[in-house]
């Protein structure tokens, strides 16, 4: 059950200490205290986790702070949607609006190798008027023999040019809890010149110990990618984990399933999932083209595969795309043959700006029956 207090409660003020009370006596119940910041106010919300069942919707609301009941019939008690739940699908980060309804491109290098192209990559970014991108640091690799990413030693230089450059939000990925610390204090030395989304890849989407690590914080907002070999719904458990501790402002993203059926794809295309993520859960749902396609090859109609891919979720209302682009592919040291060229990059602009107008025209034509 959520119990969803009134805006900007006073936690200090007597009603909330006998909300509190209240809540404390209730046998075999817990109460977890969530906060939403938001531009304008807070929103405090108190998960009751246990036997709730017993407990009467009317009975809660008659509690002193409370705005809103709602009863969670579901195991996405945080993140899903449930009856009467107005809660929000959007949350704001450093400037930007990540939502059910935004599409927000996130394009960049897998993985960082040089300042120069780090630069050259931010340089075309700022060019087509963008404000958010990936940059790898840290790289999960299959061969403990394959370069693992600059690391810690790339940040500074990463952070300072993301400010230099107008970007507000850089999508990075951690493999360990010493990598938010590493992040925050590189960014904390730089000024705080960007900002972070921190990213959970598809080999750590049950790792548990760190989807608490970046639940517990409330700083950085995560960016959690689909397993590739467990179902949706292990994976929208993963997400229910960062958001049990605390954090909310979560982005799923869906980037393809290992299985030899996706070939000659490197995984098989998964976007039809977009808009079941968004029906069930209250998280804005990103697409991966890259690593779901994993070639640059193209169709007779000119048409490049990982665009086809990127079409399908946005027409299927998408609402971020993580797709690698590089200054020269040839001397990518991480996923180069998947990444798209800076001269594509208006193409890829456009491509997207067609199929989401579509989308807008379906969402118009399904509200006007
Ligand atoms: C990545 O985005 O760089 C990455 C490694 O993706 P995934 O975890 O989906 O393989
Ligand atoms: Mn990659």
């Amino acid at each position: 059950m959520i119990l969803i207090l009134q805006p900007n409660v006073d936690m200090r003020g007597g009603e909330y200490r006998r909300l509190m009370e209240a809540l404390g006596a209730l046998p075999n119940v817990q109460a977890r205290v969530h906060h939403v910041s938001g531009a304008e106010q807070t929103l405090t919300e108190v998960y009751l986790i246990g036997d709730t069942s017993s407990l009467a919707v009317e009975e809660m609301q008659a509690l002193p702070c409370i705005e809103r009941v709602v009863r969670v019939s579901k195991v996405y008690r945080v993140i899903g949607r449930h009856v009467d739940d107005r809660r929000p699908s959007s949350f704001e980060y450093n400037g930007v609006t990540f939502s059910q309804d935004s599409l927000t491109l996130f394009a960049g290098l897998c993985a960082v190798d040089t300042r120069e192209h780090v630069e050259a990559m931010l340089k075309a970014l700022q060019e087509q008027g963008l404000n958010c991108t990936r940059m790898g640091a840290y790289k999960p690799r299959t061969n403990p023999y394959s370069f693992q990413g600059h690391g810690r030693q790339c940040l500074p230089y990463v952070f300072e040019l993301a400010g230099r450059y107008g970007i507000r939000v850089v999508a990075m990925e951690i493999l360990h809890e010493a990598h938010i610390e590493e992040i925050d204090e590189a960014l904390a030395q730089a000024g705080r010149p960007t900002g972070v989304m921190l990213q959970i890849g598809t080999r750590n989407t049950q790792n548990f110990e760190l989807l608490k690590s970046v639940g517990r914080q409330q700083d950085y907002p995560v960016l959690l990618k689909r397993g590739f070999g467990i179902t949706l719904e292990e994976s929208l458990s993963a997400a229910e984990y960062v958001a049990s501790e605390g954090n909310q402002r979560i982005v799923f993203c869906l980037r393809g399933m290992k299985t030899n059926m996706g070939d000659p794809h490197r995984n098989l295309v998964d976007f039809a999932h977009v808009p079941v993520v968004k029906r069930l859960t209250h998280m804005p749902v990103c697409i991966d083209p890259s690593h779901s396609v994993g070639t640059r090859e193209a169709t007779p109609d000119g048409i490049l595969d990982v665009q086809h891919a990127t079409a399908q979720g946005v027409i299927a209302g998408a609402n971020m795309i993580l797709v690698d682009f590089h200054p020269d592919p040839a001397k990518a040291l991480v996923d180069g043959p998947q990444a798209l060229r800076l001269e594509e990059l208006p193409n890829f602009i456009e491509d997207i700006r067609i199929v989401r107008e579509a989308y807008e025209r379906r969402v118009g034509l399904a509200r006007s029956v």
